[in-house]
């Protein structure tokens, strides 16, 4: 076997490609940022938490020591505002030249969010601002970026949704539900309008996690397993399950894949009865 042969397969998945993670500092995000970086990417990992998106820097620094070729940086984002969604494209246009993969996948689900009567208009609004609007302000920016890659141009754009909008619950968080639908629409069409420039867009669309996000919601036994008899595979799941198909979505390996919902969900979506 020659040198050249073996070197080749120690490429990454994702070998010198630039990718932004927003919500970096945490859940999803903070393993997508472990493997992208694993993968070989260079990884801006953005959050409205700066220390948390700090931490996941370290952690690939202590994980992959020896990654030297590869960079990962820590930037601070509030996806909710149009000119900062700007200035973390032109930092990492003015830092690594390129953008090739953007996950829009910060995201929040406000404890006063409930069904469509007692939702107050300002929880609708910060949840509409950060879900939906950030995912737009990541899309256009990104795009307007991709479109400048010398290299191979276009891009991977992966927009965290989720299964609440594909299906209907009886535990309503309406502003939550109402945001993940439109961005599920909103990936849609970009996916179909920027095709030809090889622009691919997915959503990716999660089951009920283990995450903080889930967890201090569901906060007693009872609320848990309200949901968990949907589950046909039974559990909650991991966030790292989530990067995996992040991953896979990023990388050229899903060089045909553009406008699909791609459902990470234990079968959530499938089910009518689940198994005892
Ligand atoms: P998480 O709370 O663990 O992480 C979210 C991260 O986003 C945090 O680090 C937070 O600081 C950051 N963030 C929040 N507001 C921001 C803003 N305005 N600008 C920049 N960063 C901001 O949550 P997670 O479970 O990893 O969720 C990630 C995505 O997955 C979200 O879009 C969420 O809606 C979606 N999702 C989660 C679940 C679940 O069960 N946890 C299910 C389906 C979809």
């Amino acid at each position: 076997m020659s040198i050249s042969s073996v070197i080749k397969d120690l490429k990454g998945r994702l070998d010198g490609k630039v990718a932004i993670i927003t919500g970096a500092g945490s859940g999803i995000g903070f393993e997508s940022a472990i493997l992208f970086a694993r993968e070989g990417a260079n990884v801006i990992a953005a959050d409205i938490n700066l220390q948390s998106a700090e931490a996941v820097v370290e952690r690939i620094k202590e994980k992959f020591p020896l990654n030297v070729l590869r960079r990962t940086v820590a930037y601070k984002v509030d996806v909710s505002k149009e000119d900062e969604v700007k200035k973390l494209v032109e930092f990492t246009l003015k830092e690594f030249g390129k953008l090739n993969i953007m996950f829009n996948n910060a995201g929040i689900m406000h404890p006063h969010d409930d069904n469509c009567i007692n939702t107050d208009e300002k929880v609708w609004d910060l949840t509409m601002n950060i879900n939906l609007k950030g995912v737009w302000y990541g899309c256009k920016w990104a795009i307007d970026a991709m479109r400048k890659n010398k290299d191979n141009k276009g891009g991977s754009i992966i927009n965290t949704a989720s299964f609440v909008g594909l299906m209907g619950a009886a535990t309503p968080q309406i502003a939550y539900t109402a945001s993940k639908g439109a961005v599920i629409a909103l990936s849609r069409e970009l996916a179909v309008t920027h095709a030809r420039e090889n622009i691919r867009v997915n959503s990716l669309c999660p089951g009920p996690l283990r995450t903080p996000l889930l967890m201090d919601f569901l906060n007693t036994d009872e609320k848990k397993n309200r949901r968990l008899v949907h589950v046909p595979i039974g559990r909650f799941g991991e966030p790292v399950e989530q990067a995996q198909a992040a991953l896979f979505l990023a990388s050229d390996e899903s060089s045909y894949i553009t406008g699909t919902e791609l459902k990470v969900d234990g079968g959530l979506t499938a089910a009518y009865v689940t198994p005892e």
